[in-house]
Parts: C-alpha cells; structure tokens; sequence
C-alpha cells in the first residue's frame, strides 16, 4: 500500500480564499487517496462563520488548524480590509512555524506547504523544513501572470499606471488600462502597493503554481507563463537547494474549483423560501444579483440599483448589503443592521411580483443552478465568474475592488460572456443604464450572442474536470512532483 503522504495548506483569513483552498484539497484527495491534508487557518477575532461551516462536512483525511487570532483593533483602522488581512497574516507568521514544527515533528512524511498567493511568507517557512513549496492561486491565470510581471513593470514605468495613456501589456493577456489594475496597484506610494510588490517578488520561491482556472479559458496566458518558465529554467538551475535537483516552477491549471456544498445557505427558512421563489419563475427569466461575500454599494449607488432594477421590468433575485462608502467594508464581516431598511422607500411594495430581496447572504450555488436564473450581475469575484461558467450563467459585471476590474476586462473583452455597464464621472452607474443593460443580456440581440458563448465555455469547464480534462491532468502531474520529490528525499 502507498505511504501517506502529508501535505500543509496555509490560507488567508477571507472566506472566499479559505473557501477555495478547502474546495481545491477535496479535490486533490479525490484523485490521490494516499494523501492527507492539514489545513492552517490565520484568524482575525475569531474564524470565519461561513467557512465552519464548510469545516464541518469535511472529509476525514484533511484536518484544519486555526491560528491564535490576531485583534482586529489591534490593526492600523486608516488601511483597507485587504491590507488589515496581509498585516494579520503577517504576524500570524510566528505561530503559522511553531505550527509547522509541530506538524514536522509528529507526521511522518510531510512533503509541500501549500500556500495563499496573500500567505506567501510561509514559502520561507515551508523551506526551512525542507518541503516542496506551492502557491494556490484563487484569482485568474491573468492576474498570477500580472503579480509575476509587477517586478518589472515597476521597473519599467515610474508614473503611477492609472496614468498611462497606453494600455499595459500583461504577458500572455489582453491588453488592460491602467486604471484597470488591481485597486492595490492604484497609489504606488501607499503602503497596499508595497505590501503587493514584496508579495510579488516572494513568489520566485514557489516551485510551482496552481490556479484556479482552466486552459480553455485562458490559454494564451497560460502558454506565456510556461514559455517565461522555459526561459527561467536556465537561471534557477542549481539554485533550488538540497534534492530539488533542475526543474522549474510550472503552472497547474487545476480548476474550475468551486463550492460543491450547499454549506452557505442562510439560517432558517431563507434559503427554502429563495428555492421556492424560484420555482415559481419562468426557466431563465431572473437577474441574480449580488457583490460577493463582502462587497458593498453607496447609499447613493443602491438606490440607482434599486430604480434601475425596478425600470427594466425584469425579474430580479438582489442580496442586499447595508452601504458603505468602502467598497469592501463587508469583507471582515457582515455587519447587524438590517440591510432593507436603506432600499428606497416603497421599493420591496412595489416590486412585490418583480423581486425578491434576501439580506446579506444568499446560497450562491443553489442559486445559480436554478433553471429561474438567465443572468448574474455580479462583482466579479473570481469563484462567483467561476460559478457563474460552470453553471452557464451569462454575466453583467460591477467590478467593485481587488482584481475585479481585470477579471471584468476578462470576461466582456477577452471570452464575452458579460456586459459592462457604463459609470458616470462620479464612479455611479445611473438607473438608466442599469435597466438597459439588463434588458440587454437577459432580451436583447447582444444577450443572445452571451448566452450561446457561455454554454461553450459551461461545456469547456466541464471537459477540464472529465478524467482525461486538462485540470485532471494538471492535478496529477502535481502528484507526480510530490511523489518523485519523496523519493528522492
Ligand atoms: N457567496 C455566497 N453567498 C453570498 C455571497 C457570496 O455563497 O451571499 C459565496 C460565493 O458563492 C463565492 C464566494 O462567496 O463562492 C465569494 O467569492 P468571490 O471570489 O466571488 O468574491 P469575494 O467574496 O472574494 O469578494
């Protein structure tokens, strides 16, 4: 019988990429049954509610650890979400090796850390103890090629990217606009971008990379990133210490991976009462809106989403977040208040057939696979596009923070599968166009183009799973290094 082999996962503490690396573990232990996975949660507070829950229908052979929590008040308050999570990833760093040692001590064959991309200090740590050292990647193909690129780009241009008059040419992709990068890529001197810049350079300790997306769906970038790989082998040669002998830092396209659970479903009888709604709709009739786990609109913004959603006429299921001026003020936890109070005055009455509104939390899956649902407004997080392709949704993308522009650029300009609306001068997207870009995808000519090309894309998605599909593949010959990389041990 095949020796165990023992491998550590260390994500980030954000349910979407605590969510994804779970999701991407099951999947790696349905194709290697030898293979046990120890999963290192750092904390904020307290863990994520939403992913205990996914914790509780594990199976027996991954094991999950959360690190002392950092407090939350205990993080700079001037500085985004995204950058309070890097700091608490950062100083979790300590316990994150104390861990680790302990992992080493007591299980035998312990090969590879499997890292975060926002967790990539445990790189250092993974090689201390002389394992294998893996980036998962949530985020597309197009955006790891980025991150790789940013060293140089930084080099290169010494004005801020919002204002170059040329689109940038991230290898392998389409090309983008400055003011499309990443929201952390947007004040090159504030402390977000330096944190992003060290993260990038980190990532040359990676022996390899697994991402969250699929060849068909972005080929082109995928070939740069083998092709930049060829030309590096060259320069690692010798350079990757004890036993790991000539190769490079390949890139494993391993998704899509998505939530198979029905684990975020809300309490109670709200998440019956969305199914029920929807069974009594016509088959792709109803826009699925929402902003992700923690994406949230201006008052001023909701409102317009509110008048716009009414004035298309069209069937709409909206999970409502209370605003914020911060478009990721959700991201560290859905906060008490009840979110319906800020929707315009009479709006639930008069939308009453036209609507369903359901308060921070929807089951997002369920709901996407629901035949009711013909469209999905979203903010193009990477798992919802991902969601979204695998379950044949056409998109309208509201791109709000992180690398959601990019991904919005992917989808209408590179595959187009999606609609972009349009935002005004001041950063608002106006009632108006809100209704006809509804009526667009779910009615219109444009629509019907989407439509053809997601079901081409919901098929490639599914081929890539299939046992021969390019991810099932790319998922074994992981295997293959690991186990080769044991022997040699
Ligand atoms: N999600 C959900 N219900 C909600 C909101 C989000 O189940 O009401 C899930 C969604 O299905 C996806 C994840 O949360 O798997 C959100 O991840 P994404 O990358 O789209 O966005 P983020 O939360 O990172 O902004």
């Amino acid at each position: 019988m095949a020796k165990t082999i023992h491998i550590a996962a260390v994500s980030i503490p954000a349910f979407s990429h605590q969510a994804s690396i779970i999701e991407f573990c099951k999947k790696l232990l349905h194709l290697h049954h030898h293979y046990h996975v120890t999963c290192i949660f750092p904390t904020i507070d307290a863990p994520v509610a939403a992913t205990l829950k996914l914790l509780q229908s594990l199976p027996s052979t991954i094991d999950f650890k959360f690190l002392p929590p950092v407090n939350k008040q205990d993080l700079p308050q001037d500085v985004s979400p995204a950058v309070q999570i890097q700091l608490a990833v950062s100083q979790s760093m300590p316990s994150f090796r104390d861990t680790m040692r302990s992992l080493h001590s007591t299980t035998p064959h312990l090969t590879a850390l499997i890292a975060d991309p926002f967790a990539n200090e445990a790189l250092e740590i993974g090689k201390e103890f002389n394992l294998l050292s893996y980036i998962y990647f949530p985020p597309s193909a197009m955006t790891l090629s980025l991150f790789l690129h940013l060293p140089k780009l930084h080099e290169e241009v010494s004005c801020e990217y919002r204002d170059l008059t040329e689109p940038i040419q991230i290898p392998g992709c389409i090309p983008i606009q400055g003011q499309d990068l990443p929201e952390h890529f947007q004040d090159r001197s504030s402390l977000a971008y330096d944190l992003i810049l060290k993260r990038c350079k980190r990532f040359s300790l990676a022996d390899g990379f697994l991402v969250n997306s699929f060849l068909e769906l972005e080929e082109g970038t995928v070939k740069a990133l083998q092709e930049q790989n060829r030309g590096n082998r060259g320069e690692n040669r010798g350079n990757r210490g004890k036993n790991r002998g000539n190769r490079d830092s390949p890139v494993f396209l391993v998704g899509p991976v998505i939530q198979t659970g029905p684990s975020s479903e809300p309490k109670g009888s709200e998440s019956e009462y969305c199914v029920r709604w929807l069974e009594n709709q016509i088959p792709k009739s109803v826009l699925y809106v929402s902003f992700g786990s923690g994406g949230t609109l201006s008052q001023e913004q909701m409102n317009e989403l509110a008048f716009g959603l009414e004035l298309s006429g069209q069937k709409f299921l909206w999970v409502v977040r209370a605003p914020s001026d911060s478009a990721n003020a959700a991201y560290l936890g859905v906060g008490n208040e009840d979110p319906l109070k800020f929707l315009p005055s009479g709006f639930i009455e008069r939308t009453k057939g036209q609507g369903l509104v359901i308060p921070s939390w929807a089951p997002q899956t369920q709901i996407l696979s629901h035949s009711s649902i013909g469209g999905f407004l979203t903010h193009c997080g990477w798992n919802s596009v991902l969601e979204s392709i695998v379950l044949g949704v056409p998109m309208i993308t509201w791109p709000l923070f992180a690398e959601q522009r990019m991904n919005a650029v992917l989808l209408t300009d590179g595959v187009k599968v999606a609609l972009r609306p349009k935002f005004d001068e001041n950063g608002i997207v106006k009632r108006e166009e809100i209704a006809v870009v509804v009526k667009g995808l779910m009615q219109g000519e444009e629509g019907n183009g989407i439509h053809h090309r997601i079901e081409v894309l919901k098929e490639a998605a599914a081929d890539a799973l299939k046992e021969d599909g390019s991810s099932t593949r790319a998922l074994s010959q992981f295997g293959n290094q690991i186990e080769n990389f044991l022997a040699l041990k």
